[in-house]
């Protein structure tokens, strides 16, 4: 149930109505907008009479909501949320880009391709340190070294870095990492949702290989619910039948996840695709249903890379995106950082 007040509540009167409702056992989360503020009750509501919250002075509407998600709601919080890092802004109409690496090989590798995708107009760096692999035999990932090849990467160019997280109880080791990634197959791992809900972090949630929109929703409503509301949608491909793409990119998500959620909604087009050369106008088609932001595969040797190569840009095709990008939406991340 979402309560709408009217314009500057009397604060006695919100209070004694707070008080009230909280007697019923309900948690309140109040929004506080530019003209109204909103209290989204979470809880069960169904001995709450709406007829009588309507009639109070300070109330201008009372709504049910269905949805069983609260915190990402739209309808609880109106405004695109905003989710800065270092200098850059995801959501609200930026266009984001982070690039790197599927995972980090070297120190070589990681601060060639961070220097490359910065130079682009990248305003975050991505890199696998623990790698989620099909096979228990294919390369894992450098663990504790790939994070601490990131930050040489980061120290070098100044950008944020983007790291996977598979277990919760490895947490310390992303003390210093800027954003930290939920992956598909994780997507539902509550436990290490509700770990990270107790974070000051901002999180990058990819949906679920077969997830559908609310269940994307209702896992970002575990990290959300634990008190952390920096919560990144990344729409990254789902199973379809079709087996010529690694996966089968939904581009509806984008429109319909901004308009359930507030919060910002990026496209990873290589993860989605599977293939490089798909990967350019994936991302325009992205750009153009309202992305938020992109996150690209991009590897100086995109032939011998050790996970994902056949998806991976050089950072030439990089440049050529971001730059095509630019001239076609103007919203990169870099120009408003910049302006
Ligand atoms: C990745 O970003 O490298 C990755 C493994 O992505 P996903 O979880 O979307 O498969
Ligand atoms: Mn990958």
């Amino acid at each position: 149930m979402i309560v709408i007040l009217k314009e500057n509540p009397n604060p006695r009167q919100l209070d004694s109505l707070m008080t009230w409702l909280k007697s019923k056992g309900l948690e309140i989360h109040k929004s506080v907008g530019a003209t109204h503020t909103l209290l989204g009750l979470i809880g069960d509501t169904s001995s709450v009479d709406m007829n009588l919250i309507k009639a109070l002075d300070i109330v201008e509407d009372v709504t049910r909501i269905s949805e069983p998600y609260k915190n990402a709601n739209r309808k609880f919080h109106p405004r695109d949320t905003v989710i800065e890092v270092g200098n850059t802004k995801i959501g609200g109409g930026s266009l984001t880009l982070i690039a790197g690496p599927c995972s980090v090989e070297s120190e070589e590798q990681i601060c060639e391709v961070a220097q490359r995708v910065k130079e682009s107009g990248a305003t975050l760096l991505r890199g696998g340190a623990f790698k989620p692999r099909t096979s228990p035999y294919a390369f894992q990932g450098l663990k504790a070294e790939g994070i601490r090849l990131l930050k040489k990467a980061r120290e070098l160019t100044g950008l944020p870095i983007v790291t996977e997280i598979m277990d919760a109880d490895l947490l310390p080791m992303f003390d210093d990492v800027d954003i930290i990634q939920v992956g598909a197959r994780n997507m539902q791992n509550f436990e290490l949702l509700r770990r990270l809900g107790k974070i000051d972090k901002p999180i990058l949630l990819k949906r679920g290989l077969s997830a559908t929109y609310e269940e994307l929703l209702m896992s970002a409503e575990y990290i959300m619910a634990g008190g952390n509301e920096r919560v990144i949608l990344c729409e990254r491909g789902i199973r379809t039948f079709e087996t010529y793409t690694r996966n089968t990119l939904d581009i509806a998500a984008i429109p319909v996840l901004k308009t359930l959620s507030h919060l910002p909604v990026i496209v990873d087009p290589s993860h989605a695709t599977g293939r490089s050369k798909l990967v350019e106008p994936l991302s325009y088609a992205a750009a153009a249903a309202g992305a938020d932001g992109l996150i690209i595969e991009v590897h100086n040797d995109p032939e011998h890379a050790l996970c994902d190569g056949p998806q991976s840009l050089t950072p030439e095709a990089f440049d050529r995106i971001a730059k095509n990008l630019q001239t076609m939406f103007g919203r990169n991340a870099v120009a408003e950082a910049q302006g």
